[in-house]
């Protein structure tokens, strides 16, 4: 297959404002005026290029937005929402009726899996979870009711791959599609070329990088993502799940550094996980030759982007992760908070965060240990510095 760059193609992917501006005007306005009657009902009938009716519909920077994203993917079209939640509940929501099964990966962000468990059974939808790198379990799990096979690319927060290219023919045969949350891994994987129905990101990670706002995308076919915005029965359309316009200018900004930052927090991560390593800490990084979806995922990798910023490390202590943690953010490591892809080194324990929506005994089955800290490395230019300083904190701790 041919090399596919994300970062060239979004670059060669001019926009022009009112005026030539290069940064396209924020639409400020939530309505749109029409100079005849016919056209109006026109409009409301199927869409029409460079149209607008209402901004929840649709309105021209969330349209320049969602633009560069389905380059940036590689699909025909692109919707962008109000969070990474309202991207999955849009998709799932168009993509399920009452009646209609899931199989999904049991190692996914906290949200999703309490959607999928606690929720999406009060509308009859039953989701089966499966270990997603078992690719028998998978195809086992999946009846004549499936209608979505969904997972993350790299997951949270243990860092396993899945094998697209497998899932999508598995998704295939069984007339299923395969919807692939992307959010941890942007410019590194891009699903749809391996065979991905749906990809969704929470652009709130790294896609924005600046952590001040919550937004999502979905990229697909073009069909897929007009069937989003019918005004009769249109998922994004009726859910509401419109991302505000100031936020839609802001992203479309920082997407632009997005390349070079994901260089930077994938540099940092892979300098991390190698000293924790040395330490002697069992240490999760999907760029470990050693750790079991390495060349899974090398397969599957755009060049010159690496293995993404996570890392998590399992103390096998709680108490111990706790203070470390608490000493960390003393030290100016960084944050202790939830969320990933910040300029600045975020860190905290899933086990309470944000996979406690997985219960104890789940948590346990996937691994996930209660003295497990998950890293979302920053870009910083003096990562020996911080590792030293990182050092110092498990020296007092006596964790090493
Ligand atoms: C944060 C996150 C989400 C949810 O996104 P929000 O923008 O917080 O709604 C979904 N999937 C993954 C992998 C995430 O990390």
């Amino acid at each position: 297959m041919k090399k596919f760059d994300p970062s060239v193609a979004i670059h060669d992917f001019l926009v022009f404002g009112e005026f030539g501006d290069v940064n396209p005007s924020i639409t400020d306005s939530s309505t749109f005026t029409f100079l005849s009657t016919d056209r109006m009902s026109e409009i409301f009938e199927h869409e029409i290029e460079g149209c607008f009716l209402y901004s929840r519909h649709w309105n021209p920077i969330n349209k320049y937005l969602s633009d560069t994203l389905a380059r940036f993917e590689d699909t025909e079209s692109a919707q962008v929402t109000a969070s990474g939640m309202g991207a999955i509940n849009c998709a799932i929501m168009q993509l399920c009726n009452a009646g209609d099964e899931i199989v999904s990966s049991h190692t996914i962000y906290g949200g999703t899996y309490a959607l999928f468990k606690n929720f999406l059974p009060k509308f009859n939808i039953k989701v089966n979870f499966v270990d997603i790198t078992n690719l028998e379990e998978v195809k086992k799990a999946v009846t004549d009711k499936t209608k979505v096979i969904y997972c993350e690319t790299i997951s949270n927060p243990l860092l396993e791959i899945a094998d697209i290219p497998n899932l999508s023919k598995i998704a295939k045969s069984s007339n299923a599609k395969l919807v692939v949350d992307n959010t941890f891994a942007p410019m590194v994987v891009t699903p749809a070329r391996l065979g991905a129905d749906v990809v969704i990101h929470s652009m709130t990670k790294y896609i924005n990088g600046t952590s001040d706002c919550v937004a999502g995308c979905i990229c697909s076919t073009k069909e897929f993502i007009s069937s989003l915005n019918d005004v009769n029965s249109g998922a994004s359309m009726l859910l509401g799940t419109v991302l505000d316009s100031t936020r839609a200018a802001s992203i479309l900004k920082n997407i632009h550094s997005l390349h070079l930052r994901m260089q930077k927090h994938s540099g940092n991560a892979m300098y991390m996980a190698s000293e924790f390593e040395k330490l002697g800490i069992k240490t999760y990084y999907p760029g470990f030759k050693t750790h079991k979806g390495h060349s899974l995922l090398k397969s599957m990798m755009n060049d010159g982007f690496g293995y993404s910023g996570i890392v998590a490390i399992d103390l096998l202590d709680e108490d111990k992760a706790n203070k470390l943690m608490e000493m960390m953010q003393m030290e100016k490591v960084g944050y202790l908070a939830v969320s990933l892809g910040y300029f600045k080194t975020l860190f905290s324990a899933p086990s309470h965060s944000t996979s406690s929506e997985i219960p104890e005994e789940e948590q346990a089955k996937i691994g996930l240990g209660k003295g497990l800290i998950r890293f979302s490395f920053g870009l910083d230019n003096n990562i020996n510095e911080i590792f030293e300083r990182i050092k110092g904190c498990m020296k007092k701790l006596e964790i090493v």
